[in-house]
């Protein structure tokens, strides 16, 4: 079943939501070579709990050891914080993170670059950034599910990347997983309609070769089956009467 927001819930979304735009631009300064996935947890952690009450929503959800996802080159998602995990220069890296605040949830993730990255790493992460940009737009009233899908492969077509599709967006709300799913793929004007109140987190997931993936023994770890890297921005938007509200937001204003 799908839930709608109230106006103050999905207001409750966003100052949560705005805790996690906060804590992009501030650990965009320290993902450099050198630094471990597991410093950068813990950073994340004392930020979100900084926040008045606010908690890392992936903190023990279905076990997670980590307060945020750390996913590292061929990585998809759900990459597990580790002291032994060091930047080096040239690779990416997507923070997956998520925000309880009084209740409800927001959920986002982004995709850094560490120092220098090569030209084909460059094109993945633009493209992915727009085909989220796309299926943002996308989240209008009259519209379905599907449009978002189909929003995300219209930008993806021509461009030789692949689209994940085994992993896919989802509701969001006092829980960080809700129907309806919502996939990266899909046929304009199919799927649920959207509705006044619907929070989604919409969130494609790209990479540089083949769209299939495989979890690691440590049974958390996505990686792309043919280890090429992979890309992942997510939002969570609210449908309004006035168009799609992005809750979360993006690091783009943070120096680099
Ligand atoms: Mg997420
Ligand atoms: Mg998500």
């Amino acid at each position: 079943m799908i839930h709608l927001k109230t106006p103050e819930e999905i207001d409750t979304i966003a100052r949560g939501g705005a805790i996690i735009a906060d804590f992009l631009v501030e650990i965009r300064p320290r993902i450099r070579p050198g630094v471990s996935t597991l410093e950068l947890d813990e950073f994340a952690d004392d930020f979100i709990r900084a926040h008045n009450g606010a908690v890392p929503a992936f903190k023990g959800l279905y076990g997670f050891p980590g307060s945020v996802c750390t996913s590292v080159n061929e990585e998809v998602v759900h990459g597990i914080p580790q002291a032994a995990r060091k930047l080096e220069d040239g690779d990416i890296i997507s923070i997956d993170v998520g925000v309880k605040l009084d209740g409800w949830c927001s959920d986002s993730a982004w995709t850094f670059p560490v120092g220098e990255i090569d030209e084909s790493t460059d094109h993945l992460m633009k493209v992915t950034e727009e085909a989220l940009d796309r299926a943002v737009s996308a989240a209008v009233l009259e519209g379905s599910v599907g449009d978002i899908g189909a929003a995300v492969v219209t930008r993806v077509k021509g461009t030789g990347l692949g689209i994940i599709r085994d992993l896919v967006g989802h509701g969001v709300g006092r829980e960080v997983h809700e129907e309806p799913q919502v996939p990266n793929f899909g046929l304009s004007g199919t799927g649920p309609a959207l509705r006044e109140g619907m929070v989604l987190a919409i969130e494609p997931m790209l990479s540089c070769g083949t769209p299939d993936i495989q979890t690691l023994d440590d049974r958390w770890t996505v990686v792309t089956l043919d280890r090429t890297r992979s890309a992942h921005f997510e939002h969570t938007v609210a449908v309004t009467s006035v168009g799609p509200r992005i809750l979360t937001g993006a690091p783009a204003e943070a120096p680099a």
